[in-house]
């Protein structure tokens, strides 16, 4: 069979600035904003005539950050706790033959002044990604309700998020600037981003959103944001 080339017709712009801690689905963290900013020849208003009369759209997008790293035919999900192996194809792995990535997100807004830039919620997307389709999502064709999961059932308790003092103070100084970031965070932190086979109940992790290096542990208790640093 024939090769094909992708073209990206944009770029992600989004408040992940790392691979560690983007949730792993979208939907999961309605306060993550992102952009998609269209490129030439694509930039123009006339692509997305009639797109704003939708309120989801899907995105075809590129895992740019791991493609170099190629695919293998197994892969062990976090929702297994890392330790069982199922094949390529029976997971959302970023590890894959054509490293090519699906999200449903929330239509913001579609800013045609100058270019197209198309606001998202609840995207699961790094910044940086090249997006190679957008579509609007239609909910009788595209929503599932009797489907099954499988493994990836939904279902664990989320995490719960506590902030220290000095956390809580900052984020109070930034709220007029990121008014969803302390939004973001807890969401963020309920989904438990620590991976399931290198758990150190010790060790601080960070996490950059925005601008930021938002400092975590987790004890007994749940996680506890110590504190917001500059990136
Ligand atoms: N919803 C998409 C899908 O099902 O195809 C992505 C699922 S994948 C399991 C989600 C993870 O992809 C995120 O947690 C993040 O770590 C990773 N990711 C997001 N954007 C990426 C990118 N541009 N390159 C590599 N990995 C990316």
């Amino acid at each position: 069979m024939s090769a094909w080339t992708l073209q990206p017709i944009g770029v992600i712009e989004s408040c992940f600035k790392e691979k560690f801690a983007i949730p792993r689905q979208p939907g999961l963290c309605p306060s993550a904003e992102a952009t998609l900013i269209l490129q030439p020849p694509f930039d123009q208003a006339d692509t997305v005539r009639g797109l704003e009369q939708f309120s989801h759209v899907w995105l075809m997008f590129i895992f740019h950050e791991t493609a170099a790293q190629g695919w293998r035919p197994t892969v062990r999900p976090p929702k297994l706790g890392g330790n069982q192996r199922v094949g390529v194809f029976a997971t959302r792995s970023t590890f894959r033959p054509n490293p090519i990535g699906l999200s449903v997100a929330k239509l913001a807004g579609i800013d045609t002044r100058d270019g197209v830039r198309i606001h998202l919620e609840g995207a699961d997307l790094l910044d940086g990604t090249p997006v190679v389709d957008l579509k609007p999502y239609l909910g009788y064709a595209d929503a599932l309700p009797t489907a099954s999961n499988g493994y990836a059932d939904a279902g664990e308790a989320p995490l719960p998020v506590r902030f220290s003092l000095e956390a809580d103070a900052e984020l109070a100084q930034l709220d007029l600037a990121y008014p969803k970031l302390r939004a973001l965070i807890n969401e963020v932190l309920a989904q438990d981003p620590r991976p399931g086979y290198a758990d150190d109940p010790e060790r601080e992790y960070g996490m950059a959103l925005y601008r930021f290096n938002i400092k975590w542990r987790c004890d007994a208790a749940g996680a506890l944001v110590t504190a917001i640093r500059a990136l």
